[in-house]
């Protein structure tokens, strides 16, 4: 896919990939086999007719393909652009055994940015309100798919979201240069058209808890709060000046446009030289930031090698046309600050892959050298991990490992009336995991409410 030069790009928040024009959606519809078996559909979380809507594509009549991608996918806009799709489909079409797999992905972006050139999408007819009511906590993907699905089926549905903004890390997470806002607004309202309220700045647990909502006469609750506590290394210098953790430098940024320091209330550092430690999506959305906020030198500080890097290739490659420098085999072991407290460089290790293990894992241990990286600010993008804000106050919420919600297949708690999906079920994972664990949560919440009807 065609992207923005490198250098005008890495000034300014907007777009970098372009999407594919008609004629090319057209021509690389055309390579798809069409399987009776299709894999690239075993590998989408949330079971796309992908050989139809290609077809569709393929025949120009891409109204016909967004329909069908609609039927699976409440959020085409953001899925065509975030999804690890090499992971999902695309790694499992049967092209990529020998050539380039189809670029599924980038078809369904084209199908869902024609939608949006037409107008909104057609809202599919609402069924009858079935007078039962669900309060859905957390407006990510998890909990807007929840929402849509359960609203679709004729439930009224509430969104308790803690923050100003609905759309959890598509809205305060990931940059606008990938993401940008009005495609987030527009699959926002696509599930507000369906009778879907959203009620901001309502933290649950604290405004109110679980208990209180199922009093107020709620049927059920789904939890979609994600898992945006931060997680540190523990080594020396971790609370000297300018260390961020990544989701807060990015909500600054994003939605609280730090970027626009003073015309916006929120500072943010502007790092000149800046160490980002981790590889995954967030440290490149962070160490790309930063290039955006003037940094001079930006690195990544990885432990392993390119070969476990767990970040979308597109956004490593787009990071390296930026100018951002990775150093792999490299591990942070202690930040080192100046006289007032603020960071001035980091210590790391030089690591070595040891031979894999029993599980065929290869982990990286020290080689005995370490070198310094003179730097005035640091980022951590080691993952994140649960807040335990919402789940302290249910009483005898079983959770699991750093205080994860236990879940069945369906998404059910072990409190009947109580289903969780998304991030703080399975810990920080994608955004399509998170919508397919919505979509099975609001099937089960639906045989639920009916039962016990
Ligand atoms: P979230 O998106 O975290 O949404 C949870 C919502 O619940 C938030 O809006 C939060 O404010 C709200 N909330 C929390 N507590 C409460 C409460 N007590 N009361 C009310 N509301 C509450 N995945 C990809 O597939 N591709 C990517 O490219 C990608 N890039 C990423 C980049 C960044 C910077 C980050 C942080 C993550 C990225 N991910 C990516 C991961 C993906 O965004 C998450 O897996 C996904 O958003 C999880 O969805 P969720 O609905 O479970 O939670
Ligand atoms: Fe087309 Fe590849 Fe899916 Fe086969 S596996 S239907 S070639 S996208």
């Amino acid at each position: 896919m065609r992207a923005r030069n490198a250098e005008k790009r890495k000034k300014d928040f907007k777009e970098v990939a372009l999407g594919l024009t008609e004629k090319e959606a057209v021509r690389e519809a055309k390579r798809c086999l069409q399987c009776k078996k299709p894999m690239c559909v075993t590998g989408c979380p949330v079971e796309i007719d992908i050989p139809a809507f290609i077809s569709a594509i393929r025949e120009k009549d891409f109204k016909r393909g967004i329909e069908v991608i609609r039927r699976y996918n409440m959020l085409p806009a953001v899925c065509g652009r975030v999804c690890p799709q090499e992971n999902q489909c695309q790694g499992k079409c049967v092209l990529g055994k020998k050539n380039a797999p189809v670029a599924i992905g980038a078809l369904e972006r084209f199908a869902a940015d024609f939608e949006a050139k037409k107008g909104v999408p057609k809202k599919p007819e609402k069924p009858k309100l079935n007078r039962r009511s669900v309060a859905v906590i957390g407006s990510g993907p998890a909990g807007l798919t929840a929402a849509a699905v359960l609203a679709k089926t004729g439930y009224k549905v509430t969104v308790f979201e803690a923050l100003h903004e609905a759309g959890g890390v598509l809205t305060y997470g990931i940059p606008e240069f990938r993401l940008p806002r009005k495609i987030i607004e527009r699959e926002i309202d696509f599930v507000t058209s369906l009778g879907v309220e959203i009620k901001l700045n309502w933290v649950v647990g604290k405004i109110q808890t679980i208990d209180d909502l199922l009093k107020e006469g709620y049927d059920a609750v789904f939890i979609g709060v994600g898992a945006g506590s931060p997680r540190f290394m523990e080594i020396p210098g971790e609370n000297l000046n300018n260390v961020y953790f990544a989701s807060e430098y990015l909500t600054r940024v994003n939605l609280m446009k730090a970027g626009s320091f003073p015309k916006y209330d929120t500072p943010v550092k502007r790092g000149k030289r800046v160490a980002v430690v981790g590889a995954g999506n967030v440290a490149m959305d962070a160490a790309r930031t930063a290039v955006r906020l003037g940094a001079e030198k930006v690195y990544i500080v990885y432990r392993r090698t390119s070969a476990e890097m767990p970040a979308r290739l597109e956004e490593v490659e787009h990071a390296k046309e930026e100018g951002v420098e990775i150093l792999f085999l490299s591990s942070p072991k202690e930040i080192i600050g100046d006289k007032h407290g603020h960071v001035s460089a980091v210590r790391c290790d030089a690591m070595r892959m040891c031979e894999p293990d029993e599980s065929g894992r290869r982990r990286p241990e020290c080689s005995g050298n370490e070198f310094i990286l003179e730097v005035d600010q640091v980022i951590m993008a080691i993952g994140q991990t649960a807040n335990p804000l919402l789940t302290r106050s249910v009483k005898k919420l079983r959770l699991w490992g750093a205080g994860y919600i236990e879940v069945d297949e369906e998404g059910a708690t072990n409190i009947p009336g109580i289903f969780a999906g998304g991030d703080i079920a399975t810990g920080a994972a994608t955004v399509i995991s998170a919508m397919g664990a919505g979509k099975r949560a609001a099937r089960a919440i639906d045989s639920y409410i009916k039962n016990k009807k």
